[in-house]
């Protein structure tokens, strides 16, 4: 069923997020960490942070910008637990005591295609209750051979629902030279790609972030949906550059390119809004992100817009509350992208 359209939470976003009024759970859930009791928001999200380095450099890159919008670089914050048993031991032991919460597990990175450990990590995950399983990747190691199969065939074989690939733009030079990135698959590849996740049932959604002078209008998302329905894909996502928190940001590239190209997302709601060939599904109020859910000649479109300020100022008013999960490439749970802060366990 199609909810109704708020117009406010369009203008306001994720300040009108209210846990208990609006949130998609509505509620938190007391979980018992290690004898510590936590209050867990009871859709929070487990991600599997792989600790294999990018080999993209995109200018708008949400890994850089994490931890510079919280004044710190990314290297200064990456440590990594070499041991491939002290490693796992620590991924089971916080997949087990989140059990009862049986969260949503987002594989991310870093990049998981290019990750050695990656079909060890997704059939620990697949051992493990879960609201549904998802992979975020640019797609370079996919077609890849380890540990006897292509790496795709382990991301179906391990239960993944969602496969999230980044793509800049529908052109392949034009990508590669947004996300500085040599290792693209080509469109026959991609396409490939989608043939076998969806035989598998997996659903590929394309990400695509809208910069000014790429995609940044109407027009340019319609060619866009266009380029994915050529490649069987039901599912975009449109994001516009995340927001950084201006009291505490440590400039750098990302930082600089985020503020200079940063397409405004709210006008192009305004338009979808009056654009006969969009239906409108659903809004998701989030703790520092909104998204808005619409439909377009069979293809699911998601809006998202997300700030960083807002995720300190949600976490402020809502002291003691754990909004996300995130296992670190150290083997530590901490409830927030940076392992410095909020560290859970294990013991
Ligand atoms: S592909 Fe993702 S992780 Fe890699 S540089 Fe681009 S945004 Fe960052």
């Amino acid at each position: 069923m199609t909810a109704s359209f708020d117009p406010s939470w369009r203008r306001q976003k994720s300040a009108a997020f209210d846990l208990s009024a609006n949130s998609t759970a509505r509620g938190t859930m007391r979980v018992n960490l290690w004898g510590q009791p936590t209050q867990i928001y009871a859709n929070a999200n487990f991600s599997i942070y792989s600790a294999q380095t990018c080999n993209a450099r995109c200018r708008f890159c949400v890994e850089e910008l994490r931890p510079a919008s919280r004044g710190r670089a990314l290297e200064q914050q990456r440590s990594v637990e070499a041991d491939d048993e002290r490693y796992f031991a620590a991924l089971d032991a916080s997949l087990a005591a989140l059990r009862p919460l049986a969260p949503t597990i987002s594989i991310t990175g870093g990049e998981p295609s290019k990750d050695p450990r990656l079909p060890r990590i997704l059939e620990h995950a697949a051992r493990f209750p879960s609201k549904r399983r998802s992979l975020t990747t640019n797609a370079s190691g996919l077609l890849d051979h380890r540990a006897g199969a292509r790496i795709i065939d382990h991301v179906v074989a391990g239960g993944v629902e969602h496969l999230n690939i980044s793509r800049a733009h529908p052109s392949h030079e034009r990508n590669a030279s947004l996300m500085v990135f040599r290792d693209g698959l080509s469109v026959a590849q991609l396409r490939e790609v989608v043939t076998i996740a969806r035989a598998g049932d997996c659903r590929v959604r394309l990400s695509c972030v809208l910069i000014e002078g790429a995609v940044d209008s109407l027009a340019k998302i319609v060619e866009y949906l266009d380029f994915a329905a050529s490649l069987g894909v039901d599912n975009v996502i449109f994001r516009q550059l995340m927001h950084i928190d201006r009291d505490t940001v440590a400039d750098n590239f990302v930082v600089r390119f985020s503020e200079r190209k940063r397409a405004q997302l709210e006008p192009l709601l305004d338009q979808i809004s009056e654009s006969p060939e969009f239906a409108f599904q659903r809004q998701i109020v989030g703790y520092y992100y909104y998204v808005e859910v619409w439909r377009w000649q069979g293809i699911d479109v998601v809006f998202e817009e997300a700030d960083l300020a807002q995720l300190e100022r949600s976490k402020a008013s809502m002291p003691g509350v754990v909004h996300e999960l995130i296992f670190h490439p150290n083997a530590r749970l901490a409830a927030t992208w940076q392992p410095w802060d909020g560290e859970l366990g294990p013991p």
